[in-house]
């Protein structure tokens, strides 16, 4: 998405009419005869508020006018942003009343305007320290019924955090966690809590070929958190109930329903490809084939045809074979 900007060099008045895009935490202007390149990280992006312009400045003085507030937030909300803004939240009590005052008015909105679409916008202002006690008591809820505690040995568990962490897979770095448990009753699965935090199921550990293809797994999985797919379910789901239970502050009624969707991942068609496509461009950005994405889904269809009929990762995930050959065509 190109957002119109305005820049200034710091140094002369002169205006720079361009184009600024964000992608992958890295903020392009693009001018006539210009090209600027800075990690979001690296610029100071100041909330606001008001009507007017918003001033993104840069370490050596320049600075660049934004006036459409919407854009930019979307593309803000994209980026590596994210970990800036939590410690903002956790920080302004007034920002998140204002923050959930906010999801109150859109979710309201967006039960009268047109659910996904609304629910795509509204999960992304969702506010994180909602976002991670959801997670929290999601967990808790699952733990009390579904999943029962791993039986990885500690190194074993060690060792795929170790691999895990130091690949970074996903965009909050704040939360590489991984939450180990087993389930007969979900099979090889693995599911990622809309915090990022994952959770792999020992089923799954057991089938898959090698390591690397359990993390294009736990890839795939943040692709889901990455475009906020549990989140947009839950909202569509229950649109008021959502926006009272943000309002009120009270995840509970929240908890009963996010361990379903977290559960009968019968995602769309089209979040299962985004999922792929996102994991696909992280696998190779660390010099991963997404061909692994697709040997991980093959293990999963060969011990569903051999073992017992049980709800596992595939079910969840329709037209597997497309979306192997989409994978290999993509590890070309
Ligand atoms: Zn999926």
């Amino acid at each position: 998405m190109e957002i119109p900007a305005v820049y200034y060099d710091g140094q002369t008045a002169r205006r720079y009419p361009i184009s600024l895009v964000i992608e992958q935490g890295v903020v392009s202007l693009y001018g006539p005869d210009f090209e600027r390149h800075e990690r979001v990280i690296d610029i100071e992006v100041p909330e606001h508020f008001g009507a007017g312009a918003r001033v993104l400045r840069f370490a050596d003085g320049a600075y660049c006018e934004v006036a459409d507030h919407a854009a930019l937030n979307t593309a803000l909300a994209a980026s590596g942003y994210r970990a800036g803004a939590l410690e903002r939240w956790q920080r302004s009590g007034s920002i998140a009343i204002a923050a959930l005052v906010g999801v109150v008015v859109i979710s309201v909105l967006a039960y009268y305007v047109g659910l996904p679409a609304a629910a795509d916008v509204v999960a992304r202002k969702v506010p994180m320290p909602f976002v991670a006690s959801l997670s929290r008591g999601a967990l808790a809820a699952l733990d009390g019924s579904s999943l029962n505690a791993s039986t990885l040995d500690a190194e074993r568990r060690a060792a795929l955090v170790r691999g895990y962490s130091a690949l970074k897979l996903g965009d909050n770095q704040a939360v590489p966690r991984i939450e180990f448990r087993s389930s007969p009753a979900l099979g090889a699965n693995a599911f990622a809590l809309p915090d990022g935090t994952v959770v792999l199921l020992d089923e799954l550990v057991a089938i898959a070929g090698s390591d690397d293809e359990i993390y294009a797994v736990l890839a795939h999985e943040q692709g889901h958190v990455h475009y906020r797919h549990s989140l947009r379910r839950l909202l569509q789901g229950s649109v008021v109930a959502t926006a009272m239970t943000a309002w009120l502050g009270d995840v509970s009624s929240m908890l009963v329903l996010l361990p379903t969707v977290l559960l009968e991942t019968r995602y769309s068609r089209r979040f299962e490809t985004e999922a792929d496509d996102y994991a696909a461009g992280q696998l190779r950005a660390r010099g991963l084939s997404p061909g692994l994405l697709a040997d991980a889904l093959e293990h999963l269809t060969a011990q569903r045809h051999g073992g017992p009929d049980i709800p596992d990762y595939l079910s969840s995930h329709p037209a597997t074979a497309e979306r192997i050959k989409n994978l290999r065509a993509a590890a070309e």
